[in-house]
């Protein structure tokens, strides 16, 4: 159907998209930072709850950079930094009650939600996005925070931190009195409302930045009893690196913080660290980080005042909207994840929709009728990539969302439009044999010869139908003829309908049909069948479409009609429109 010419990368040239012109930056940044090791991206996820669609924006940014340095032939590492040793913070809507017995303890030391086959609470919320990341060709070195603190990694840095906490807690200061800043940073929540708010999981705006009654310490340990952040720390020595604690729990202690592994930077302090130990040339953060006194403001000087780094580039990325999905089913309960867009769309579509739009602006996705027009949109660029005519930017966004420095994802190979599959697979409700009738029939000059050359498409296409389009909106083809509407017909009406029963079978393609349904109302009028529509003829065509669609499917709207009738049958379709 579509032959795809092979897409020059395009995007080498400075002025042609975004990612590019981030990848020159970044490259020259590095080249003055770090010359000759490898690049270092950076993105930061917790998994305190479904990581939604939104926060694949904090992976997709940085991943389309780091794609094109690969592309030019320059080693570049995307760590993802799983911030599962965060604290976990409140029971989401739709989980145990009981589970707030475990609040304030590091998120993989919380048992997942019941029923699930992972060992915590982290590794519940991890697993699926693993897997998406995985399906949408996105590469990457995943850093767990719980092991890395619990491993020691950060050792030197806590103790140095510790040291200088005087320094920290000024910089700090000079914020305090400023507007309440944004919190951690990926806990951004797309466009709408309220659900979202008990799914994103997490109120880190509160986050505590290490301030307490015996001074500040940035430093946050877990107890060693109850296992829970709810500590103060009383005081600490420099030299011995004592450290006493407190607990909520009523436990209190003394350790060796050049030995103890069961706690935490705080968050505004543990960022900075992180970009100055991993080297991060760059790294994107939700546009809630702006303000004065955000962890990516503060961060940025205490990562050059205290730690002797330099912060990352750092785009602000806009929100992620989302349509549809409003009442159907999730596995997040109401916030779309990226397994959730993959589900019905295919991974370029889902990569495509985050490499067209330039960080800063908002977007949506469509789990709604909307997803038929994003496929047509799509399947309209990959035409204009087949026929030459496709602008640079276009050419450069579609190159990133089909292929990788490592290759190209998987593709249908033979790609029908979404909004007929759609329609076919509502009609014949899955069955594959009456699936496979009507596609052959759709374009005779290049038939589908079997449904696995549709796929992936169609299955996401049938997934679509049948998850995210409600039971009303669904089609019903009429099993009995309405023969009261057919009894009572208008002469002009009844011949309308014989004429075009007695078109069907010169016309049984899609776009014979599609001819044969505007000629129709041409033909009654005494005209050509390929005369331009006046406004009279438009009226007729529509009251025409109307009647067709009530004979056909009980309803005044529908699929496509050429759709609907190849799905039909020819047969019944004859004996719907009361011809036999
Ligand atoms: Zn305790």
């Amino acid at each position: 159907m579509l032959s795809r010419k092979e897409v020059p990368i395009v995007a080498q040239s400075p002025e042609t998209d975004w990612v590019s012109r981030f990848a020159d930056e970044v490259i020259a940044e590095a080249d003055r930072r770090a010359p000759g090791k490898p690049i270092v991206c950076a993105s930061g996820l917790s998994p305190s709850g479904p990581i939604h669609l939104g926060n694949l924006r904090e992976v997709m940014t940085p991943h389309l950079v780091a794609d094109e340095i690969r592309r030019r032939g320059r080693e570049c590492v995307h760590i993802i930094s799983w911030d599962d040793y965060d604290r976990f913070r409140k029971v989401p809507n739709g989980v145990d009650p009981s589970w707030s017995e475990h609040i304030g303890k590091p998120l993989t030391s919380v048992p997942a939600p019941a029923g699930s086959e992972y060992g915590s609470w982290a590794e519940h919320f991890k697993a699926p996005m693993i897997a998406a990341l995985a399906e949408l060709g996105i590469e990457f070195h995943g850093i767990s925070q719980t092991e890395q603190y619990t491993a020691g990694a950060y050792r030197e840095q806590v103790l140095f931190a510790m040291r200088e906490r005087g320094a920290i807690d000024a910089i700090l200061d000079r914020y305090r009195t400023k507007d309440k800043p944004a919190g951690k940073k990926q806990q951004q929540k797309p466009l709408d409302e309220a659900e979202v708010e008990a799914a994103a999981g997490s109120g880190a705006a509160d986050e505590d930045d290490g301030t307490g009654g015996a001074g500040y310490y940035p430093y946050k340990p877990y107890c060693s009893v109850c296992d829970k952040d709810l500590t103060t720390v009383t005081s600490y020595d420099d030299e011995t690196t004592e450290l006493s604690y407190t607990c909520a729990c009523g436990h209190s202690e003394t350790v060796k913080l050049s030995e103890h592994n069961r706690g935490k930077l705080v968050w505004k302090v543990d960022w900075p660290m992180r970009w100055a130990y991993e080297g991060v040339i760059f790294e994107p953060s939700g546009v809630d980080h702006s303000s004065p006194g955000s962890s990516f403001v503060v961060g940025g000087q205490i990562v050059r005042e205290v730690f002797g780094g330099e912060q990352p580039i750092g785009p602000m990325y806009a929100f992620v909207g989302i349509s549809g999905m409003a009442k159907m089913s999730s596995s997040a309960g109401g916030v779309p994840t990226p397994s959730d867009a993959l589900e019905i769309m295919e991974a370029p579509l889902v990569r495509w929709l985050y490499a067209r739009r330039r960080p800063n602006q908002s977007f949506k996705v469509a789990f709604d009728q909307e997803i038929q027009r994003t496929y047509d949109e799509w399947d309209a660029l990959e035409r204009k990539i087949a026929d030459g005519s496709v602008q640079a930017a276009d050419a450069a966004a579609y190159s990133r969302a089909t292929r990788t420095a490592a290759g190209e994802l998987p593709r249908t190979p033979h790609p029908l439009p979404y909004r007929t599959l759609a329609s076919v697979v509502d009609i014949t409700t899955g069955h594959d044999e009456q699936t496979l009738r009507i596609l052959r029939d759709l374009d005779p000059a290049n038939p589908v010869t079997s449904l696995d050359e549709t796929r992936p498409r169609l299955d996401r296409a049938q997934a679509w139908i049948t998850t995210h389009v409600p039971a009303d909106q669904r089609t019903r083809v009429r099993t009995e003829p309405d023969r009261e509407i057919l009894g009572s017909l208008p002469a002009a009406d009844r011949a309308a309908l014989d004429l075009l029963v007695g078109g069907l079978d010169d016309h049984w393609s899609l776009d014979g049909l599609t001819t044969l349904v505007y000629a129709v109302p041409k033909l009654q009028a005494g005209l050509d069948a390929d005369a331009k529509p006046t406004p009279e003829l438009k009226v007729a065509q529509r009251s025409f479409f109307a009647l067709l669609y009530q004979l056909l499917v009980g309803r005044d709207t529908g699929p496509r009609l050429p759709t609907l009738l190849l799905a039909v049958g020819a047969d019944r379709v004859r004996t719907l429109l009361g011809a036999v």
